[in-house]
């Protein structure tokens, strides 16, 4: 790692602000549903609070619309989950920024901790240019700044990248942030071959950065998910109504002609699960991907035979494999089945295995396989990023070493 991070500063009694990631999925009535991400943060709040140091922590939840103060989008019961499970009082304050937060931050003793309110409550979080200061008024919490929300760490947003400068020689990372970096770097700066790439999900055009990065490190590539059917297109296939961008045709055109070029396996599903209608009740049928197909019928799952055949090459070929996407509409229970074996065949295989994405960590949190796989990353968006560019601008935006 070439930034500092929490190990390599003096810490000792000062106080820290730190951008965690407690954008945690919430249920209805308001309560959480899953803490992994208040969890992934507990080793550096351990760690700093270890070092006599008092604790700031700053985080956005959920999307309120044009910074607008939302009901059920407060932070209060992150506050209240990071207590029980650390075992101490968290202090929760009322807003993010202004004088009676800074008292309270000034007011913290060695080990305590204050939960600063959503970051998001105010426009300029996400977007600095609406009000330079609120970084700087951020910036009054803390004596030393740590990001730790590799999340957000792709976003130039106030919390994570405008206030590094109010931090010169002390913003650093932390500790899941170092693991994250690297993770992704052991897996794709000097990949163990043959390495292999899953990629799932709706769209091609929201992924086809990092698709075009992976193909010039990448032995095989495994298109699944939605995003096949543009390729099926493509190739002159009719598709039904299955999900296709009609201006990405060209786009995967390209991608077909990259691969081989450089001499990259592209595996599209030889069979598909189509349903009559986009329903968990739908009819279905299995289809090999060569059948043509009309309105209402549409491309839902991956097939029994993909399925087999794509498990098999996990298991006997592949030395790392890197995974983003459901390879069907996962969240209907009659088309996850493609997504819930490729999880367990990556899960038993001898492979280094990375997961970016929460759709595909969310189906193997639901099989009760995490610790069989070498990395899960907690940012989606980010670790997709972080492949294509090599780096983000919140990680640029730290102290060098
Ligand atoms: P992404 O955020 O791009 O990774 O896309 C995730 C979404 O892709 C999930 O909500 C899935 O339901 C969706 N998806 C996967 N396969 C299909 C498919 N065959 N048709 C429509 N949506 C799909």
């Amino acid at each position: 790692m070439t930034k500092l991070s929490i190990k390599d500063y003096p810490l000792n009694g000062k106080r820290v602000l730190m951008r965690v990631d407690f954008n945690v999925p919430l249920n209805k009535d308001g309560s959480i549903s899953d803490d992994s991400r208040i969890k992934a943060s507990l080793d550096s709040i351990k760690y700093i609070l270890g070092k006599n140091a008092s604790l700031v922590l700053m985080s956005h939840l959920g999307k309120p619309k044009g910074g607008e103060q939302k009901e059920g989008l407060s932070l209060a019961p992150c506050a209240t989950r990071l207590s029980k499970l650390l075992n101490c009082p968290v202090k929760m304050a009322h807003d993010c920024i202004g004088p009676e937060v800074e008292k309270e931050a000034s007011a913290l003793k060695p080990k305590e901790i204050l939960l600063l309110e959503n970051l998001r409550f105010y426009e300029a979080e996400e977007k600095p240019e609406k009000d330079p200061l609120f970084a700087k008024k951020l910036a009054a919490l803390g004596e030393v700044y740590v990001n730790d929300a590799f999340g957000t760490a792709h976003r130039k947003h106030s919390s994570t990248y405008t206030i590094t400068q109010y931090f010169p020689k002390k913003s650093l990372a932390g500790l899941l942030l170092e693991k994250e970096i690297l993770n992704l770097d052991s897996c794709l700066k000097n990949p163990k071959k043959p390495f292999f790439a899953i990629i799932g999900g709706a769209k091609i055009s929201t992924k086809i950065g990092v698709i075009t990065n992976l193909i010039n490190k990448v032995d095989e590539i495994f298109i699944g998910g939605g995003m096949c059917y543009t390729f099926f297109k493509a190739m002159g296939l009719s598709i039904g109504d299955s999900i296709c961008e009609n201006d990405q045709l060209d786009t995967v055109k390209n991608i077909l002609k990259h691969c081989k070029e450089k001499k990259v396996a592209l595996h599209l599903p030889e069979d598909l699960k189509i349903a009559d209608k986009y329903s968990n009740d739908a009819q279905t049928k299995v289809i090999p991907t060569t059948q043509n197909f009309s309105s209402p019928w549409q491309g839902m799952d991956i097939g029994p035979k993909t399925i087999k055949n794509w498990s098999e090459k996990l298991a006997t070929s592949a030395a790392t494999v890197f995974w983003n996407g459901p390879l069907g509409v996962f969240e209907f229970s009659n088309f996850a089945e493609g997504t819930r074996q490729i999880a367990k065949a990556m899960a038993n295989s001898q492979a280094i295995t990375i997961v970016g994405g929460g759709d595909s960590i969310a189906a193997i949190n639901s099989l009760k396989i995490e610790s069989k796989f070498t990395h899960l990353s907690t940012g989606g968006g980010a670790s997709l990023e972080y492949i294509e560019l090599g780096t983000l601008p919140g990680i640029e935006a730290l102290t060098d070493k």
